[in-house]
């Protein structure tokens, strides 16, 4: 018997669980769902998005409301457009077996008349945004003098967005009798007062740790300079090769700075913030969802609501203002009882911050250290190996191309095929980070560690075990080529594609030096001191942030990318498979806003990126569907302003001062 039939649900809704793959309830179900089933109390419940905690109030809804009559009988209000949107979803999901269900969805942003007819024609329940609802009360636009049950979802973003008034408002037009339902993440006082003014001794339901964090969070910070930001960004991206993130920014400049670079670095980025359209909003996050985005520039406000399963990474570019927000963001991964990481980017001046955070969520956050450019390489060259396992061939396509291919390889064994086929990928790539700099910010630890042996040079070398040596063999090849004692090396750490090696400082050099043009198998054998390309690499001038690594590496033919107007209607470029799958490193979409004279209300916008074009687009207001130009600036104090969300005033940002080096290369 599936696990929601034995808590009481009626057939058709164990029915739709069933389908939807729900076999047991999650722990906040498990808790609520039999209170909310007695059909006559109130609750304050704490639980984090991605709990369940839709269903553990949307379940007992639909059991209980009675889709016989045409009455409204329950009202959801939720904090954004987005949320309201997934629990209107969620709710038709469980109810598809149910006749005459009418759930409708009211918010900002979308014809009023349209939600109005859809109500008037016998919506049993509302899901609603405050402002909206608000308007249609005003207008006389819905009834709920029937009103039984009303649910507030994410209750401390509501009354973060300032839509105190609003709630009480729709709670006053609502009977006194009907019962409340609470859901928060967290339970500041503001919260707390709602709940007793407008409930009768309500049960309070706890799941996980009040103000804590998702367990299956794990919180890294890492150090680095703040002008390093940027590439330390991107570096983790690189590392990560099926990152699926969002990124919070502080501003919408920043948010649309960050997410222009990432698009122009190759990467599937687009933003989200409050400058957008509600077309806009709703054409990025179908992008998201859909994974033809890597990552989510997005802004705290914008992000609020945002309910996408298997985001692997949040990563917090600022910290947020309000260290409380920090909950949120991170509350975007690890859902439905999957894992997740939460990223701060910070330098030196912030540790101080982390620690508050820490004792804020009650967790310990771990000090990561950005990776290598060759770590990078190494992931990256290991989830192309496994995406090359893993394609499914299309038999009847390549059958009539095979004979001359095995012709034309027939003179390589199995072995050179395989290293010749990854290093068309691979040799981009180590060439993209060829002198990449370490990003970690030269703290305490990192100081001690590079002095920790006088006398001793580390060398890079890029022969590894794909080169099928070990270290003993690597040893003896180096002594031999370069004439230094074998005992003057001292230790060698060899990876999959490139090795370590320490020698006496003194034999560093000629090795070096002898190893100039030497090739193995065919190739030139690469050794360089670590300095070279861990140390101060700020004077040696190897900026990461320059060119389009995509290009670099498992991006395929640049000319396919580079020249934007061609890319308009079609996906041309488009290197990742079709069907769900996402597309790591070397795809993602980028063509929606790459045209830009196309300008239009349909989801078309300006980039800031590009000023001189924006300079003079001003049209229309950012509630109608397009927005202001940020180009001229003194356009933006009169735009509107949504919450909390800055408009972007502190133009001093890390960003615009670490992006001007890159030009120089
Ligand atoms: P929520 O916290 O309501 O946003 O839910 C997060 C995700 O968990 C959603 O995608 C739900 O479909 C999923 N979910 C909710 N309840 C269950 C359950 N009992 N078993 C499996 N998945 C669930």
């Amino acid at each position: 018997m599936n696990k929601f039939e034995a808590l009481g649900f009626n057939n058709a809704i164990v029915k739709a669980v069933t389908e939807l793959g729900f076999e047991s309830p999650t722990p906040i179900q498990e808790k609520v769902i039999p209170v909310l089933l007695t059909g006559n109390t109130d609750l304050v419940a704490l639980a984090q998005t991605g709990t369940g905690k839709t269903a553990a109030f949307g379940l007992p809804l639909t059991h209980l409301v009675d889709f016989t009559s045409r009455e409204t009988q329950a009202v959801i209000i939720c904090p954004t457009r987005e949320l309201c949107m997934q629990i209107t979803r969620d709710l038709q999901s469980y109810t598809k077996y149910i006749d005459g269900a009418n759930i409708v969805a009211v918010y900002g942003g979308a014809s009023i008349d349209n939600q109005s007819r859809d109500i008037k024609k016998g919506a049993q329940i509302v899901v609603a945004t405050p402002g909206r609802l608000c308007d249609m009360i005003d207008r006389r636009r819905v009834n709920f003098s029937n009103v039984r049950f009303a649910v507030l979802d994410e209750a401390d973003e509501m009354l973060n967005m300032g839509f105190k008034e609003d709630l009480d408002t729709i709670l006053s037009q609502t009977p006194e009798e009907k019962n409340t339902w609470l859901f928060s993440a967290t339970m500041p006082d503001e919260v707390l007062r709602i709940s007793k003014n407008y409930m009768e001794k309500p049960v309070e339901i706890t799941a996980g740790t009040k103000n804590s964090g998702n367990d299956n969070i794990e919180h890294i910070y890492y150090v680095v300079q703040a002008r390093d930001k940027y590439a330390a960004l991107k570096r983790i991206a690189d590392s990560n090769p099926d990152i699926f993130a969002i990124v919070f920014c502080r501003t919408r400049i920043e948010t649309q700075e960050i997410a222009d670079a990432l698009i122009k670095d190759g990467y599937g980025a687009d933003s989200l913030h409050g400058d957008l359209s509600q077309q806009q909003r709703d054409h990025v996050m179908k992008r998201y969802r859909a994974r033809s985005l890597q990552m989510l520039v997005a802004t705290d406000v914008a992000a609020r609501g945002i309910d996408v399963n298997d985001v692997t990474h949040v990563i917090n570019y600022n910290l947020p203002d309000e260290i409380e927000n920090y909950t949120h963001r991170s509350g975007r991964t690890a859902r439905a009882g999957k894992t997740g990481t939460s990223i701060c980017i910070i330098n030196m001046k912030e540790v101080g911050k982390i620690r508050i955070i820490e004792r804020i969520i009650k967790k310990k956050f771990i000090q990561g250290t950005i990776p290598t450019g060759f770590e990078a390489c190494e992931k990256q060259l290991f989830s192309l190996v496994k995406k090359i396992h893993n394609v499914e061939v299309n038999e009847a396509a390549i059958e009539a191309y095979l004979p001359s291919i095995y012709d034309e390889l027939k003179e390589l064994t199995r072995e050179d095929i395989i290293k010749r086929f990854v290093s068309t990928e691979f040799n981009r790539f180590l060439d993209y980070y060829k002198n990449a700099p370490d990003l970690n910010a030269n703290t305490s630890r990192d100081r001690e560690r590079s002095n920790s042996t006088p006398g001793i040079t580390k060398l890079f070398v890029n022969l590894g075990e794909l080169d099928s040596l070990t270290s003993a063999t690597m040893k003896e090849y180096i002594s031999e080529v370069s004439g230094v004692d074998i005992a003057s090396i001292v230790n060698i750490e060899v990876k999959s594609s490139f090795s370590f090696v320490e020698v006496k400082t003194e034999s560093a050099e000629i090795i070096q030096g002898t190893f100039k043009n030497v090739r193995y198998n065919d190739r030139n054998v690469r050794i360089e001191s670590r300095g070279d390309s861990g140390g101060d690499r700020r004077s040696s001038g190897g900026y990461e942030g320059s060119g389009n690594r995509r290009s670099s590496f498992g991006g395929g033919d640049r000319k396919s990318y580079g020249n934007r107007s061609d890319r308009g209607g079609d996906r041309g470029g488009y290197r990742g498979n079709s069907g769900g799958e996402r597309r790591s490193f070397g795809s993602g979409e980028r063509k929606s806003y790459s045209d830009r004279s196309n300008g239009n209300s349909t989801g078309e916008r300006k980039s800031y990126s590009d000023r001189s074009e924006s300079g003079g687009y001003s049209k229309g207001n950012s509630d109608s569907g397009e927005r202001k130009s940020y180009g001229d600036r003194s356009e933006r104090t009169s735009s509107r302003n949504t919450g909390n969300e800055s408009t972007g005033g502190d133009r001093k940002s890390n960003f615009s001062r670490e992006r001007r080096p890159r030009k120089q290369f």
